[in-house]
């Protein structure tokens, strides 16, 4: 019979010092006894904010500040490291290879301190450190507990296009190459440990997937070597009804639609990055989100259909740092076009837009961006609606900063009466006033903007409305091939 194939990924917290690495090397060595498993690691938790600081203090002159990044970077990858690989020619090989890592990082902070340029290539090449940092700590600890492995970057496996900061894979070759490289290993009973977040494009030219990206890196490996399953370990039981640090009561939901989960993680539920499901989405390979403080809880379970809770909405998220835009006035009822000439221009600068509003009078369209979208986005709308500014035809292009989008979702809201009626009127109760709607044709979302001030108790009302802290945290139907 085969064997089942596993892919699991270690976010940050996960990987984040000595004992987590240890429990980490745990997990794996046990999942291994069971069948083949690929591991992907992020960098430890702070290091990749760290390393983008230092870039663009770099790029500022400020080498005092880049080397004070550095130092405080080998100290903390110096005490995991001693902490946990005892014997010392490995140790003193570990220490080599990661100096090497280092001084690649420090030569291309002083290269770009002397241009006084980064460009989105150098950046991804120092944010793509820490990755490459970990795995080798993580295959070591591996080594220790007996359990034969090594360390890959995944420049040798996932093959992107050229998006520096936001690579897409191009599948065909991540395929081909991923069972070149790993395939002999796992035949002979190595485990690799792949570096998360990074790729390459075809010539060679490392790429970054995104801030978070560790998680597509894991979905793109499973896919590419028709794994069973994917198991991404972080620091939370699985998907919860909301995000547990404003809504102390949520709680885990066994099992989620891809559907739904891509809903959550784009509408802000960090718990998994937006693209995560998309690479599996063909194959319907079963994502797994569990907690590695916890192994011994089942997680949630994200499959093609996911399974009803029995109510309509299955979560609440919420996005925050972004910018409510405003074109119109009453002056631009007749202006020809306006939603046409507002969508064509923020197409140009590459926004994305998150949500769309229109009250049907045209008084105004309002949008929201990320919050690093706005700027040029507004900028872009004032050159294209200048002539019409000026005759008064359009009277405002606005923005508001302090605003947050909450997003209710469920697959099963589709056709359900009665529970955007609910939604608001438990917003009313809080006092909560609602500054923008959007509900999508589908149906499985229903988002709106408030006050970024309210977003907290927004989310607190909408929880209890609809009873999701009652909802059962775990099903013993419901288990992993691991358990
Ligand atoms: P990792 O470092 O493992 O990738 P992240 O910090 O990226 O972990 O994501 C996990 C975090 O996502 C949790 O600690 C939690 O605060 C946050 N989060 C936001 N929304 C949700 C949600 N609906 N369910 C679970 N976690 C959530
Ligand atoms: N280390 C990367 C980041 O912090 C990728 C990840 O953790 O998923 O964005
Ligand atoms: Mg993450």
């Amino acid at each position: 019979m085969k064997k089942t194939l596993r892919v699991m990924k270690f976010g940050g917290t996960s990987v984040g010092d000595a004992a987590c690495i240890g429990r980490v090397a745990q997990i794996v060595r046990d999942a291994s006894r069971e069948g083949p498993v690929v591991t992907v690691v992020s960098a430890m938790s702070g290091v990749t904010n760290r390393l983008i600081d230092a870039a663009v203090r770099a790029e500022a002159g400020d080498s005092d500040r880049v080397e004070a990044a550095f130092a405080v970077l080998r100290k903390q990858h110096e005490t995991a490291l001693s902490a946990l690989i005892h014997n010392q020619n490995e140790r003193n090989r570990l220490a080599e290879r990661l100096d090497k890592i280092f001084a690649e990082g420090e030569r291309l902070c002083r290269g770009t301190a002397m241009l006084q340029e980064l460009t989105s290539r150098t950046l991804d090449s120092i944010s793509s450190l820490g990755e490459r940092l970990s795995a080798p700590i993580v295959a070591s600890a591996l080594a220790e507990l007996g359990a034969p492995s090594e360390a890959i970057d995944a420049t040798e496996l996932i093959v992107t296009d050229s998006s520096h900061g936001g690579a897409d894979p191009l599948m065909d070759l991540t395929r081909e190459r991923s069972h070149a490289r790993l395939g002999p290993l796992l035949e002979r009973g190595t485990l690799p440990v792949a570096t998360g977040f990074i790729g390459a494009t075809a010539e060679g030219v490392l790429t970054t997937l995104g801030r978070g990206g560790s998680d597509y890196s894991a979905t793109i490996l499973g896919a590419a070597l028709d794994a069973d399953e994917v198991i991404i370990w972080t620091d939370v039981d699985g998907v919860l009804t909301a995000d547990p640090r404003l809504v102390p009561e949520a709680r885990t939901i066994p099992e989620i639609s891809y559907r739904e989960a891509t809903e959550l993680a784009y509408f802000g539920a960090k718990v998994l990055h937006p693209k995560t499901l998309r690479a599996v989405q063909q194959a319907g390979i079963p994502v797994w989100i569990r907690n590695s403080f916890a192994p011994e809880r089942c997680g949630t379970k994200i499959t093609p259909k996911g399974r009803s809770n029995g109510g309509g909405v299955k979560a609440l998220t919420a996005i925050r740092d972004v910018v409510l835009i405003t074109v119109g006035g009453p002056g631009i009822v007749g202006v020809p076009d306006v939603v046409g000439r507002t969508f064509s221009t923020t197409a140009e600068v590459h926004a994305n837009v998150l949500l769309i509003s229109q009250s049907s009078s045209q008084n105004d369209i309002c949008f929201i961006v990320p919050a690093s979208d706005a700027k040029r986005t507004v900028e872009a709308l004032r050159k294209e609606f200048a002539q019409d500014v000026a005759h008064e035809k359009v009277e405002h292009i606005t923005t508001d900063p302090n605003i947050a989008i909450v997003a209710v979702v469920g697959e099963n809201m589709r056709g359900a009466l009665g529970l955007a009626g609910r939604t608001f009127s438990s917003l009313g109760r809080e006092n909560v006033n609602v500054i923008a709607i959007a509900q999508g044709s589908s149906e499985s979302n229903i988002s709106f903007v408030v006050a970024e001030k309210d977003m907290k108790s927004a989310l607190g009302a909408v929880h209890k409305e609809f009873g999701l802290a009652a909802v059962v945290s775990h099903d013993a139907k419901v288990t992993s091939v691991l358990q």
